[in-house]
């Protein structure tokens, strides 16, 4: 078959990789038909460090990709929920499926992976993949869910749900999104869906600024994001701020937008050092959470959602073309080139 194949920092390549075959009896072997890169995914393309794979050094060339959906070809003999021809969502990574953690909206199971990071778990930017525990790590595409919503549940309207649900906006509040990456932008969405009556949208990035207006933010640039918050709030600044980029003035931002005894959910993975600012989250009385999103826990409150059309993702894909061009796909997601947002791939 042909995948996307990481070699070293910048180099993935469209090539000949081994067809999957069913190893594992609780597997089964997904035909993709559309996958996309994630922001986590430029980690890997930098050749960053993640977890205790540095992906600067040698390492065996893997097929990347977390983020996927597809039909069901072949099926394990342990597999009990799907049947050849199902067409399913694949979560970006998943565990055992029967532990606490992986039953818990918050916990993460600690056998947890995901897909793409190594040669352990081939990634789905292939036409074929195998999917361990395939019971308790796909679904079926629900009735009312479009192709792209179900691409955005195998991860990124996960983790926006995660991280919005974990900042505990309560009807009226003042709400701030920092960063407007696919995830802040849905984090927008999210965020009048949970009962904000303001939400700020900051991110440097005009074009995404514009985006989020349109779904009914105040879009702000990081360097005017305090002074205009505290003025449209007459000082009363926000009850609840959702980061979802990661970067070191992002996160320095958080706390300087929060009233006193405030919240303050984390998404973004930090790279290097963070500037956690921890004294003023101790003398302001400021309630931190972060994390990382256990995916399928999110899945039973986004469907109804996305069936009523009260979250949508629209415009979060900006880019499309064939899995063959991804190489090409790679470079101008990293490079940020013609206002990319997020590139979908069709197998
Ligand atoms: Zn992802
Ligand atoms: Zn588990």
């Amino acid at each position: 078959m042909k995948a996307l194949v990481f070699h070293g920092p910048r180099d993935i390549r469209y090539e000949s990789y081994p067809d999957p075959s069913l190893t594992i009896a609780n597997a089964v072997i997904l035909k993709v038909t559309k996958c996309s890169i994630c922001g986590s995914d430029l980690h890997i393309y930098h050749g960053d460090k993640i977890g205790k794979t540095d992906y600067s050094a040698e390492v065996p060339a893997f097929c990347v990709g977390h983020e996927f959906i597809g039909e069901v070809v072949e099926v394990g003999a342990d597999v009990f929920h799907f049947k050849k021809g199902d067409r399913v969502i694949a979560a970006g990574g998943s565990g055992c499926g029967t532990c606490d953690a992986c039953k818990s909206r918050i916990g993460r199971c600690s056998k947890s992976n995901a897909f793409g990071l190594s040669t352990e778990l081939q990634g789905g930017q292939a036409e074929f993949v195998q999917v361990p525990n395939a019971d308790s790590t796909l679904m079926k595409i629900p009735e009312g869910v479009s192709d792209d919503q179900a691409v955005l549940l195998t991860d990124a309207l996960a983790t926006a749900h995660f991280g919005v649900s974990r900042a505990e906006i309560a009807p009226g509040d003042r709400v701030a999104i920092v960063g407007l990456g696919p995830i802040g932008l849905l984090g927008v969405e999210l965020a009048f869906v949970n009962g904000a009556s303001l939400v700020f949208a900051i991110d440097p990035v005009d074009a995404r600024r514009k985006q989020a207006a349109a779904l009914g933010a105040i879009a702000l640039h990081p360097d005017e994001a305090r002074r205009a918050i505290s003025e449209l709030t007459h000082g009363r600044n926000c009850d609840r701020v959702f980061e979802a980029s990661g970067a070191r003035a992002s996160i320095e931002l958080v706390p300087t937008l929060l009233r006193h005894g405030g919240n303050a959910s984390f998404i973004g993975l930090p790279q290097g050092g963070t500037g956690f600012p921890m004294n003023q989250m101790i003398y302001r009385n400021l309630t931190v959470r972060a994390g990382i999103a256990n995916v399928t826990a999110q899945w039973a409150d986004l469907i109804p959602l996305l069936q009523s059309g009260r979250i949508k993702g629209d415009g979060i894909f900006s880019h499309r073309m064939p899995l063959s061009e991804g190489t090409e796909g790679y470079r101008m997601f990293d490079a940020r080139e013609d206002g990319v947002l997020k590139i979908m791939f069709d197998v």
